[in-house]
């Protein structure tokens, strides 16, 4: 049989998710999800991770996981497509997790560049709980217990998927042929691949309050357009712009296309146009948000009216959670059997053991 083709991936929920999970992830998964390309996807919401930086505040995490759930369903992932389920409902992945540890060293996790930035960003220092650090270990337990082959992330997962691949390579070494080495699917745009906050800052993050939400109003949306961050030294209309770590030209690699300029800005054919424009200088900041905020609206209205409609019956969505669980559990609980297996710790279950060990100390 041809190895199945499944997607697994997820998001903490540390908030609601933002345009940078959007054009980093979440955008490409429902293109996936609908490509009829996939046999399976699996979609989670990472509370037990969110926890390991949020243990203090635990009602944070319970409070967004319905928001993260809305902004999925609004984005267009479906349910009779895809299953999302909740990280911490499916106690398999602990264990897992837990017999992972042994093929990692603590310095392989001290390596991890993900870790070293996500560590400084939190000013952890010498504070790291152990569950933070060890995070890239349950990352490889989530995406073995479904076998998935194919991860779509951001470009500051590669590391986390790296390490998980190692783990599985080092697995199969030792225990035989078990689990299935994950690839990491990246945008093929690269604003999409770690798109900045509006602030200029490198990464649009949650936790550095630097975000477009992808629930934001209007209104909101154009006031944080109004106030990005673009080249410091463009200040007279006239100046010469750059277009290198302008956060608003960045946006419109990311979200742009031929056909905008169609319906919004008829002065120019394409983008390559319009930058070399501001690069020559004559072109003020402020139109250059107008556009981009009109792209940004056209593109966000409809997963706003969506929003609006889930958020109408929230029970419905609870239950939806639930069934996901439970299949995710069954694919979780099949894979953990076969590692129990491979690992020779399914005692019970193997008869020829018992009868074997039987005829052993008959002998003696
Ligand atoms: P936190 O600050 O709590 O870590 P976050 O905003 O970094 O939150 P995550 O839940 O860690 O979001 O990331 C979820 C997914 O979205 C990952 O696949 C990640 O690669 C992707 N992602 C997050 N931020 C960006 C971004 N700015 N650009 C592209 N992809 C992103
Ligand atoms: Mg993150």
């Amino acid at each position: 049989m041809a190895k199945e083709k499944i997607i697994l991936t997820g998001d903490r929920p540390t908030g609601r998710l933002h345009i940078g999970h959007y054009v980093g992830s979440l955008r490409r998964r429902v293109e996936l999800q609908n490509s009829g390309l996939y046999d399976k996807t699996f979609i989670f919401i990472a509370d037990a991770q969110a926890l390991t930086d949020n243990m203090d505040n635990p009602e944070k995490v319970r409070q967004n996981v319905i928001e993260v759930a809305l902004d999925y369903l609004a984005c267009g992932l479906d349910p009779t497509k895809s299953t999302i389920f909740i990280q911490s409902q499916i106690p398999e992945l602990c264990e897992l997790s837990f017999y992972y540890m042994d093929l990692v060293t603590v310095s392989r996790l001290q390596r991890n560049p993900t870790v070293k930035t996500e560590i400084q960003m939190r000013n952890f220092e010498t504070s790291i709980p152990v569950g933070f650090f060890t995070y890239p270990i349950s990352q490889a337990a989530d995406i073995t217990a479904f076998k998935a082959t194919t991860v779509p992330v951001g470009e500051d997962q590669e590391p986390m998927i790296e390490q998980a691949r190692e783990i599985v390579r080092r697995f199969n070494h030792i225990y035989g042929e078990t689990l299935v080495e994950p690839e990491i699917l990246l945008p093929d745009n690269a604003a999409c691949l770690r798109l900045p906050g509006t602030d200029g800052k490198a990464k649009m993050s949650k936790s550095l309050g630097n975000c477009i939400y992808l629930s934001d109003s209007a209104d909101e949306v154009t006031k944080k357009i109004k106030s990005m961050y673009t080249d410091p030294n463009h200040i007279r209309v006239e100046d010469p712009g750059q277009i290198e770590g302008n956060t608003v030209f960045t946006y419109l690699d990311a979200f742009c296309r031929p056909e905008h300029f169609d319906r919004y800005w008829k002065d120019y054919a394409n983008l390559a146009e319009l930058k070399a424009h501001y690069q020559r200088g004559g072109l003020g900041d402020m139109k250059v948000k107008k556009f981009l905020t009109a792209i940004m609206q056209e593109e966000l209205e409809p997963i706003r009216t969506r929003r609006k409609e889930f958020e109408q019956d929230i029970p419905a969505i609870y239950d939806m959670l639930k069934k996901g669980c439970e299949v995710a559990r069954e694919q979780a609980a099949q894979t953990l059997d076969e590692v129990r297996r491979a690992m020779k710790i399914n005692y019970f279950d193997d008869a020829e053991l018992i009868a074997e060990q039987a005829r052993k100390f008959k002998a003696e």
